[in-house]
């Protein structure tokens, strides 16, 4: 789950990391008072969603009076914010951060993940700020420094001096760069994040370290221990498919292709989609309806597929274990009669009852092409996608 940079700034304020003085504002009107109780004479207007870049989109512009606050406010709310990290079509802003000018000397890239390799988080810290830190592991790689934090010590002393160094802190800074490398790792840990950003990091010309920019994402599966984080969910920057799915405990992801994929079991649905691009078609979702998929559940699932205008065709591919073969094919037939299916259905099942299922999608009179096999299904659904 993701958060907005401003309630990712309060979250890492608590923990004791600097970040600069902001107000929130959901109005162009909520933003200049926002600016005016901030005081000061340079203000950043920055649009909050949930993807990175917004800068250079557009969404992150400097105001030098009131009315140049009213100005950006005006601009950014409400414009569809195009980033490297949105869909092609943008992001609406539906919320500001109004911000104090910082003065900025040197941006620096403090960023942590969980390495699923050495079983810790990895603390990577650069130079080079404010940029996309994909880049410089791309072009300048010896730019990026790296430790694995041992989770009985946490981030010592040492370890975070040895890199604030080697990203360029000055020793006078470096009390104030070891405290937040060190408070960005206690929240990591404490709050089951998943990845912590803050880029850029800044030194300020007088030598303060401050946190310009805030990134939390927070790992789903922990998120029930951390019901102050769940509060900070916004819908409004969530996939609308993916929401509803997960209001009938499916686990769906929308993606850019055009053959629907309806599978039960994680695995079995990477398959299905491997299969698919294999025969040179794109999916245009991954979904996985669990072991226990009812009619209800198989129709929704359905429902939510039919959504996407990019829709071309169908695949449903089920492993007949707990879940047997006749349930699925009821499952099938009350959905696409409900539904008044128009795009081709291909169904591949195995397992439990296969006969059974098989002869009940045949005599259904429905349109449903049936694959005897992962082959087949691939083939003919990609076929069918292109009107073959
Ligand atoms: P994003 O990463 O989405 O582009 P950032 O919050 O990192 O958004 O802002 C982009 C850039 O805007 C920063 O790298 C910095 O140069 C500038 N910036 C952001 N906030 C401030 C601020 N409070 N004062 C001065 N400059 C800022
Ligand atoms: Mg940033």
């Amino acid at each position: 789950m993701k958060i907005h940079e401003y309630q990712g700034k309060d979250v890492l304020k608590k923990y004791g990391v600097t970040v600069p003085r902001s107000i929130p504002a959901f109005t162009v009107d909520e933003a200049v008072a926002a600016a005016e109780k901030l005081g000061g004479k340079v203000w950043v207007v920055k649009a909050q969603i949930h993807a990175g870049g917004r800068g250079k989109g557009g969404g992150v512009k400097v105001a030098k009076s009131l009315d140049e606050v009213r100005q950006k406010a005006t601009e950014i709310l409400g414009m569809q914010l195009v980033t490297h990290q949105t869909s092609p079509a943008g992001q609406k802003v539906r919320r500001l951060l109004i911000e104090e000018g910082a003065d900025i000397r040197k941006e620096l890239y403090l960023g942590m993940v969980t390495d699923r390799a050495t079983q810790r988080v990895a603390l990577m810290a650069s130079s080079e700020g404010g940029m996309d830190i994909e880049e410089v592991a791309e072009h300048t790689p010896e730019k990026i420094h790296k430790i694995f934090v041992e989770p009985a010590t946490g981030l010592t002393d040492a370890d975070a001096d040895a890199v604030a160094t080697k990203i360029g802190v000055p020793d006078a800074s470096l009390p104030q760069a070891r405290a937040i490398f060190q408070a960005l790792y206690k929240a990591y840990w404490d709050t089951d994040a998943a990845l912590a950003e803050i880029n850029p990091l800044i030194l300020t010309g007088d030598g303060r370290v401050i946190a310009l920019d805030a990134k939390l994402n927070f790992d789903s599966n922990a998120l029930y221990r951390h019901p102050d984080m769940v509060a900070l969910r916004d819908l409004d920057e969530e996939d609308p498919a993916e929401i509803e799915a997960s209001k009938y405990d499916l686990a769906y992801i929308s993606l850019d292709g055009d053959i629907g994929c309806l599978v039960n079991g994680a695995g079995l649905a990477m398959a299905t989609m491997d299969t698919i691009k294999l025969f040179g078609g794109e999916p245009a979702n991954f979904l996985d309806v669990g072991g226990g998929a009812t009619t209800e559940k198989v129709t929704e699932a359905f429902k939510i597929m039919l959504k996407n205008p990019e829709l071309k065709a169908i695949l449903v591919n089920i492993f007949g274990g707990i879940m047997k073969c006749d349930t699925i094919a009821e499952g099938v037939i009350a959905a696409s009669r409900a539904l008044q299916l128009k795009v081709p259905l291909v169904v591949r099942m195995k397992g439990t009852n296969e006969e059974l299922g098989r002869k009940m999608l045949a005599d259904s009179g429905l349109p449903i092409i049936s694959a005897a096999n992962m082959t087949e299904a691939g083939e003919k659904v990609v076929a069918a996608a292109r009107g073959g």
